[in-house]
């Protein structure tokens, strides 16, 4: 059975795209899903869009159409933790959703109430094969909680209040939508993000600047990754 990739934005899977052997491609929903290989492994690469409606779109057409073994996220987020830099890798161990607030009625913050959680845990496998794929290709990475919001994550206040929710190493905007989606169809999950911005004032300038090499990034361990996950 064959992996599916995804990425929010075209500068994220093009990368992937050009390593793809046999490609073939699918519109459906306005996304189009390439089916093809990346040395030897059956891979599905989409670019969902932006934010956590598209993404669970995506994972989900995804999942009934084309039936993948497993999910992997992929592209650039805000660094959360101060020990995480331009170009470094967050590999999630799990996601949230940070703009999701049932709180007023006596939930806690990020409350998914279909799951019964705040928090998804991605597939052990896929995050020791992320590390793996990370270590090996030699750059600095860190494993924690990845919080998603249909936000961009662009001032000091917005990066403390995550921060002191949920304690997240990178903030992006469809890595918990794909959790869950993935979590309710039983499909085992993975995010991994080359840091862009530091999410916090000036952020907007310095993901202008750094995106489209940090999506390269991202793309190297996705690549090492699928090399990694066949052998476990
Ligand atoms: N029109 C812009 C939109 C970028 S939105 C473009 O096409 O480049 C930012 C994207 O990168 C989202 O997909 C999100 O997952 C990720 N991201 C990077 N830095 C982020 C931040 N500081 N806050 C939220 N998402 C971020």
């Amino acid at each position: 059975m064959a992996i599916g990739i995804i990425g929010a934005m075209d500068k994220e899977i093009e990368g992937l795209k050009s390593k793809m052997c046999n490609i073939e491609s699918k519109t459906i929903s306005g996304i189009t899903f390439y089916t093809g290989s990346i040395s030897g492994s059956e891979v599905i690469v989409a670019a969902s869009g932006i934010g956590k409606v598209s993404a669970a779109i995506c994972t989900q057409t995804m999942t009934l159409v084309f039936k993948p073994s497993a999910i992997i996220c992929c592209g650039v987020a805000g660094a959360l933790s101060n020990s995480l830099h331009i170009g470094n890798i967050a590999v999630a161990d799990k996601v949230v959703q940070h703009d999701l607030d049932t709180s007023p009625v006596g939930d806690p913050l990020g409350y998914i109430s279909a799951l019964d959680t705040v928090e998804l845990s991605c597939n052990n496998s896929i995050v020791i094969a992320l590390q793996k794929a990370a270590a090996i290709i030699g750059v600095t990475f860190e494993t924690g909680t990845i919080a998603s919001g249909d936000q961009f994550i662009c001032s000091d206040l917005q990066r403390s209040r995550i921060k002191s929710h949920f304690n997240p190493i990178a903030v992006e905007m469809e890595g918990a939508a794909i959790g869950q989606v993935c979590s309710m169809n039983g499909i085992p999950f993975g995010i991994v993000r080359a840091i862009s911005d530091g999410a916090g004032d000036d952020s907007h300038i310095s993901y202008d600047e750094f995106a489209v090499l940090a999506a390269q990034h991202s793309v190297e361990i996705i690549t090492q990754f699928l090399l990694e996950y066949k052998e476990i």
